[in-house]
């Protein structure tokens, strides 16, 4: 979303708000991005329009190369064109992790969203591209962390609609742990599209969703 256009979406979703008022319950929300070295102007970006978000969530999406910047989810080719300039596939799930880390930890200011996106987004395309063997763990020794600064986690079903990924982020295993962590989980289409509703719910392990209403 370019700037020019955040005025317009907070009062698309007022409208929808006032017309769908006696059967739904609509949070003004945003996904924000956490990017290395935008700290201060992803702060002053949440200063302005903080106050008018009920709900949000922070997710990595972006890696830095060594020559350039990656969206780790675009497509299969983005991320192979991530993985050989970042060092391997190993390198870029340690550094995925690396930037979750950070993100749990960045100074945000008072409107920092309090819950992390699709935490193995990097997983996307595994079934073309496959995970180093060790990265469960590394995905498991984020969830301390977020414990630790009381955030919650986003149980994403968009993964099963993927043909190369075909799991949550995160998946069962992972998701079962942040549950006994006591981590609460957040059930979350990713949908873009009307289309999108649900994904992945039916098939999902629905007994650790954190109960929202
Ligand atoms: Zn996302």
């Amino acid at each position: 979303m370019e700037m020019k256009e955040m005025e317009q979406y907070l009062k698309a979703i007022d409208e929808v708000k006032a017309a769908y008022r006696k059967d739904l319950t609509i949070l003004t929300g945003l996904e924000v991005d956490y990017i290395e070295g935008y700290e201060n102007e992803t702060r002053a970006f949440l200063n302005e329009y903080g106050p008018h978000l009920e709900d949000s969530i922070l997710s990595v999406h972006f890696l830095k190369g060594q020559r350039n910047w990656h969206c780790i989810d675009f497509s299969p080719d983005a991320f192979e064109r991530a993985f050989k300039d970042i060092g391997g596939i190993r390198e870029t799930y340690a550094k995925y992790y690396e930037q979750l880390r950070r993100s749990v930890h960045a100074d945000l200011g008072d409107h920092k969203p309090g819950r992390i996106g699709h935490m193995s987004l990097i997983r996307k395309f595994h079934q073309l591209h496959p995970s180093p063997s060790d990265w469960v763990h590394m995905a498991k020794s984020l969830l301390p962390v977020i414990k630790q600064e009381k955030m919650t986690l986003d149980y994403n079903g968009a993964g099963y609609k993927k043909e190369h990924c075909r799991e949550p982020y995160p998946p069962v295993s992972i998701a079962q742990e942040a549950y006994e962590l006591g981590i609460p989980l957040v059930y979350g289409s990713d949908a873009h599209t009307a289309s999108g509703l649900n994904a992945g719910r039916a098939a999902m392990k629905t007994g650790l969703i954190h109960n929202t209403d």
